[in-house]
């Protein structure tokens, strides 16, 4: 544990700890940020006593902060300190249009950094480890850095840097990676094409976040097999924090770590109403910043859909945990079913070894018309998929009988589809090209 005092607390200790410090943050809230003070004009702030009342305001939605920027550039309404006291900006990949800035004061920086320290540390990093930085410095990069170095080691290389990445496991004495799920996979080709064992690496712990697909058996097992490794899922976002939920050894779904700092709600997406965390609960994650500066933000609607998975755990955490099921934002409405690509994604590499896991799915005209059936998706096929028809058939049954919706399934070339080494991108919207 990093911090076992927060981390293994009790629900009633935790609870205790968020109702003070979510007083603390509404008062700094609304004495110095003019958006707050303004979207939260007909609340009685002051009548919140604590994260039972959270109800009570309204959501912050993404789209608030990237009009709020677009109004008073650079930082937005939205900022509650001064401009000066900003020590780290971040960019979060604008998916639609222009980016939004995130800024850290001195404080914010720290508190990202424990956060992600527990993640980690949670995920099996020790002293000793080090990890090469190559995720793009979009994704809050510095904080991870930050979090490498409480712990290990961190080897800055850079994104797409394939043979320096290579060197720092050969000659650096690399031990682990944080990458995506599907890059694992896409390493162990470079590896080969190279003459390279991926066994020979010394890799010996990889932390896929970012996106789902980690928590996929099949998908697990053939990465850990490839390289002789341990593979953990952890979690976080540019916007609410780095790194705040990790696996533990245990691996029934990862741990919220961020007590004290962040608090997490689990509401219905379509009604609000905020969900009772149990085993099983669906829903989407909604987090409230509890010791933050530059941007806090209250109830801000994550649009990750996540499923609660277990309240109680051997390794004495006390953080409940979740699985990430899929994002709002890349959401499909086929014929009324809604489809999350990542699940699709799922599906599809559940077929490995005859598949990798690599997909994208294409869209040729604008929804609702883009979303009719046959929705036509691209998948990688892997090195010996045999019947290149029977797996295509197999694969559209599956999707029809698990997600149910009618897909026309194109099997391509290992190596055809583009790679990320973070979020990966489901979805091409191919009409607007
Ligand atoms: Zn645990």
């Amino acid at each position: 544990m990093f911090n076992a005092g927060a981390e293994c607390a009790s629900a009633a200790e935790t609870a205790r700890l968020h109702d003070a410090r979510l007083r603390a943050q509404l008062d700094y809230v609304m004495a110095h940020s003019d958006f707050y003070r303004e979207k939260f004009a007909a609340v009685d702030v002051g009548r919140i006593t604590g994260t039972g009342d959270l109800a009570a305001l309204p959501f912050t939605e993404k789209s608030e902060l990237r009009e709020s920027q677009l109004a008073v550039p650079p930082f937005g309404r939205h900022i509650a300190c001064a401009p000066q006291d900003v020590r780290r900006v971040y960019s979060t990949s604008g998916t639609t249009g222009r980016p939004t800035y995130i800024g850290l004061t001195a404080h914010d920086v720290g508190v990202w950094r424990e956060a992600a320290t527990r993640a980690f540390w949670a995920n099996g990093l020790r002293p000793g480890d080090r990890v090469p930085l190559v995720v793009s410095p979009f994704v809050v990069a510095a904080s991870y850095a930050d979090a490498f170095e409480a712990i290990g080691t961190s080897i800055p290389i850079g994104v797409n840097m394939t043979d320096r990445l290579i060197d720092a496991f050969r000659f650096a004495g690399a031990t682990a990676l944080l990458c995506t799920a599907s890059y694992p996979l896409h390493f162990a080709r470079a590896l080969e094409e190279r003459g390279i064992d991926p066994r020979s690496l010394g890799l010996r712990r990889i932390m896929a976040g970012g996106e789902p697909g980690a928590s996929i058996p099949e998908v697990r097992r053939q990465i850990e097999q490839t390289f002789d490794c341990t593979l953990m899922e952890c979690s976080g976002n540019g916007d609410y924090c780095a790194m705040t939920w990790a696996e533990c050894e245990h691996r029934h779904g990862m741990h919220f770590v961020g007590q004290g700092l962040i608090h997490p709600e689990i509401i219905d997406p379509d009604s609000g109403e905020v969900l009772a965390i149990a085993a099983g609960v669906t829903g989407e994650l909604v987090c409230t910043s509890l010791d933050r500066e530059c941007m806090p933000l209250v109830r801000f609607r994550t649009r990750d859909h996540v499923q609660v998975t277990h309240t109680e755990c051997d390794c004495g955490r006390t953080g409940f945990g979740i699985r990430i099921i899929g994002r709002t934002d890349d959401l499909l409405i086929v014929r009324g079913v809604n489809v999350y690509p990542a699940a699709v994604r799922d599906v599809i590499a559940g077929f490995a070894p005859h598949t990798n896991g690599v997909i994208e799915i294409q869209l040729h005209e604008a929804p609702p018309a883009g979303w009719e059936p046959p929705v036509h998706i691209l998948a990688e096929h892997g090195d010996t998929p045999g019947d290149l028809g029977a797996l295509a058939q197999a694969i559209e049954a599956r999707l029809r009988e698990k997600l149910i919706f009618r897909a026309r399934l194109e099997l391509v070339a290992p190596g055809t589809l583009p790679r990320y080494e973070y979020k990966a991108k489901l979805v091409r919207e191919r009409y607007k090209e």
